[in-house]
């Protein structure tokens, strides 16, 4: 098939060669020309613009983009994607953005005959990577059902989560559950710890108890309990606390319009924000341990 991929950055890059590797012909477009310059080595064929892509024989178009701005400039920009696409050509969109700009992007799409799906991941670029990412889709079932051999090149659970905009709202519930365990992990073991236990000994009863969870005991954010954690590393890799900030606003954001309160969320996204001034943005977002524990952990 001859798919379209416009945004080749850290997720982005890895998931087109993933497509590249399952013998699909492959059209790249980025601001960046280093990423565009990648992907032509691997096999890809570089376009110049937005909407030369979307003029392309292109079957499908699959965007990974920063933010929903981003995502609104490709898509109804005045030289986007859908002022330049046929009828019939697919779209996904797997960034991460907030529900109501992901069913709007889709209701324009479809209203002009583009199949339109929001697949946000899950799964990081370790997950792009090795094609292990998790997809959350939202919009049509037949439209889920006709891209899931695309979508299985580059993941490995692929959940239809309902109709247009309901893939970005499973990921914002869960990475914002996500935020408020981690934090509630940290606050447990500065306090076993402050109180003189052993970390790896807590830990150890934490996820034998109650009180388990992923954060806990497969990433805890104490470093030395779990090697392969980013905790262990320095907080180097994974999942930076300004991406896991971004989502929470997303989280907050949609609530707000929802009238749905989410007090835990608010507080996590407070307590991320003030993480980030401090600038510490850049490194996992287990790092927030440090709001409890000081800088010398
Ligand atoms: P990134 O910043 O590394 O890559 C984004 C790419 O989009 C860049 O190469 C940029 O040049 C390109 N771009 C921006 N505007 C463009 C435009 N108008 N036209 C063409 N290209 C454009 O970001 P990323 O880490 O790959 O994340 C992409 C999305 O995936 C985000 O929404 C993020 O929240 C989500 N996500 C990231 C991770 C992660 O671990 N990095 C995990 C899950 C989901």
């Amino acid at each position: 098939m001859h798919i379209g991929f416009i945004g080749l950055g850290n997720m982005g890059g890895p998931m087109a060669r993933n497509l590249l590797a399952a013998g699909h012909r492959l059209s790249v477009h980025d601001l960046s020309l280093e990423a565009i310059e990648g992907l032509v080595e691997a096999g890809a064929g570089a376009v110049g613009s937005v909407a030369e892509l979307g003029a392309s024989d292109a079957e499908l178009i699959i965007t990974m983009l920063p933010a929903a701005s981003h995502v609104r400039q490709v898509y109804l920009g005045e030289n986007g994607l859908l002022a330049a696409v046929a009828p019939g050509v697919r779209l996904i969109d797997s960034s991460t953005i907030d529900p109501m700009t992901a069913r709007e992007v889709a209701a324009a799409a479809i209203q002009q005959g583009n199949p339109m799906l929001d697949a946000p991941v899950s799964g990081g670029t370790g997950g792009a990577e090795a094609g292990t990412l998790t997809f959350m889709v939202g919009g049509a079932a037949a439209d889920h059902d006709a891209a899931l051999p695309v979508l299985r090149t580059m993941g490995k659970n692929i959940v239809h989560c309902g109709p247009a905009g309901n893939g970005q709202v499973a990921k914002v519930a869960n990475n914002m559950l996500l935020a408020i365990s981690m934090i509630g992990v940290s606050e447990a073991m500065s306090l076993g710890v402050s109180l003189g236990m052993d970390p790896k000994t807590l830990a150890g009863i934490i996820n034998t108890s109650s009180g388990r969870c992923w954060s806990s005991d497969t990433y805890n954010p104490y470093p030395g309990v779990i090697e392969a954690a980013p905790a262990t590393r320095g907080y180097s890799g994974g999942f930076g606390a300004d991406l896991m900030l971004k989502d929470l606003g997303l989280a907050t954001e949609a609530a707000k319009q929802q009238k749905q309160p989410v007090m835990l969320g608010a507080l996590a996204q407070q307590l991320y924000q003030t993480f980030s001034n401090q600038g510490h943005g850049t490194l996992d977002f287990s790092a927030i341990i440090k709001m409890y524990s000081g800088e010398e952990q």
